[in-house]
């Protein structure tokens, strides 16, 4: 199972939990992220990352815009 790619911003570090849930993000990827970050649609950061590790590889995007999509809609 994926590490999950939810990015904390005030610590500028990585979720250290699975990313067992996938959801795509404002930038149109597919992220993996974990129940918490999966729940937190409208403060969820994510970014890339280098493997499993905690090195970043991308800008962080927010997943906001994903919650607008259908499969979202409570
Ligand atoms: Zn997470």
């Amino acid at each position: 199972m994926p590490r999950c790619e939810g990015y904390y911003t005030l610590e500028t570090s990585r979720c250290p939990n699975e990313g067992d849930h996938e959801m795509k993000a404002s930038d149109g990827d597919r992220y993996a992220l974990c129940e918490y970050h999966a729940d937190a649609v409208w403060t969820t950061t994510v970014a890339r990352w280098h493997g499993e590790t905690g090195l970043r590889a991308s800008a962080p995007v927010v997943l906001q815009a994903a919650a607008r999509e259908p499969a979202f809609i409570w």
